[in-house]
């Protein structure tokens, strides 16, 4: 039954492909940034209420937008979410469909996902006497600024959910190619503020002040032992300081210093480990040396790991379709992805769709990111069959 349908939908009349592109095109016409995905999520809500889901919730967690399409008999729960934010960038090129905003442009591909999703829907919907089980689809603001996923959880999202999946479109990935790891995809991101207090003064009289810019310094340095001597060579992680600002003048001493920086591991415990390393080592270097320096934790996703079960069943699913060859593991991604909690809270897989275009290398989050939309339809079947599976009783 299951590859059956699979089956039914890989001979489609091409109304899956033609919806797919459509739909990939006009959301990519009209872009919107985080949190301020109002005409996308109305888009979407009304496409979904067009197939008269069985529930459709909008505003979830900000713009969010959520809709249930039950099957006819008991099964599994499943999430399927797509993200609907733009990135702050210029579009370059002469796409027909380029973005029609100033300043706001799909340029990671969240246009891709939203319309794969869309027509899983679609298809799911017009045939749920077919399949077993609730798939339940979370269209979700936000995913550049990790602030997105969170808010949608808090609002009950996985309330009755047991599994979930995602999927990236790639660049840097073939199309035909699609990318599972049974464990660790990408990342955590953390990005932190740690603020140096000293005491300003007369450049001429430092005795009299705490200079906050040597101690600066000293944090600085006492950072990059973190990584290059408590953690194991065999344990990526990286702590970049990208921002140091502090002081007004040559001959003012500085009170004040503040240093941003951001924290990336592929592992949840030393994500935790570090995190608390760094708060600290700047606040016992800032103290040796008369000072003091806080710690502050502004944004944060966890690593997005999969669970072996699900990708194994992805893996299968992605066989089906792309055939053993074209099923890959692409090295962990050192970005982060807020797909991450929902991972932490239910065993799930998020996988790599390739969508790389001909011609040159073009990455994610530039002016000149494209894909190519062959991959559409591979991503859909590839994520429709993994649903369907995910779906049966055990
Ligand atoms: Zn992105
Ligand atoms: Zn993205």
């Amino acid at each position: 039954m299951t590859t059956g349908l699979a089956g039914a939908l890989l001979a489609d009349d091409g109304a899956t492909v033609q919806h797919l592109v459509t739909h990939r095109r006009e959301l990519h016409a009209s872009p919107e940034l985080a949190f301020k995905e109002i005409e996308t999520a109305e888009y979407i809500a009304e496409r979904l209420d067009a197939l008269a889901v069985d529930r459709l919730e909008t505003g979830v967690g900000g713009t969010g937008v959520v809709a249930d399409i039950k099957g006819e008999a008991p099964g599994h729960a499943v999430l399927i979410r797509a993200d609907m934010d733009g990135l702050p960038i210029q579009e370059a090129g002469d796409l027909a469909f380029k973005s029609n905003r100033r300043g706001a442009m799909h340029a990671c591909g969240h246009d891709v996902h939203m319309a794969i999703a869309l027509e899983v829907a679609r298809v799911l919907a017009e045939n749920r006497d077919r399949f077993p089980g609730m798939v339940r689809f979370a269209f979700q603001p936000a995913e550049e600024c990790a602030g997105g996923a969170k808010p949608m959880i808090d609002a009950g999202v996985l309330k009755g959910i047991d599994r979930v999946i995602g999927l990236h479109v790639w660049s840097e990935l073939p199309v035909g190619q699609i990318s599972v790891r049974p464990d660790v995809v990408m990342a955590s991101a953390d990005q932190f503020t740690l603020t140096v207090e000293g005491k300003g003064g007369h450049g001429a009289q430092p005795h009299q002040t705490i200079d906050a810019v040597v101690i600066a310094a000293q944090v600085v340095s006492a950072l990059q032992t973190l990584v290059s001597r408590e953690t194991a060579p065999s344990s990526p992680a990286v702590i970049t300081l990208g921002s140091v600002h502090g002081g007004t003048a040559a001959n003012i001493v500085a009170g004040e210093v503040v240093i941003q920086g951001t924290l990336r591991t592929l592992d949840r415990e030393l994500r935790t480990r570090l995190l608390g390393r760094i708060a600290e080592l700047a606040a016992a270097v800032a103290s040796a040396m008369r000072g003091r320096c806080e710690f502050r934790h502004d944004s944060a996703a966890p690593p997005v790991i999969n669970d072996p079960g699900i990708a194994a069943v992805v893996v299968e699913a992605a066989r089906g379709v792309v055939g053993a060859e074209g099923v890959v593991t692409f090295e962990p991604l050192m970005v982060g992805e807020d797909f991450a909690y929902f991972l932490e809270a239910r065993p799930g897989c998020f996988f790599l769709l390739g969508g790389a275009p001909e011609g040159p290398r073009v990455g994610h989050h530039t002016a000149e990111f494209r894909i190519d939309e062959r991959c559409l339809p591979i991503g859909f079947q590839v994520m429709t069959g993994a649903v369907l599976r995910l779906l049966q009783p055990d």
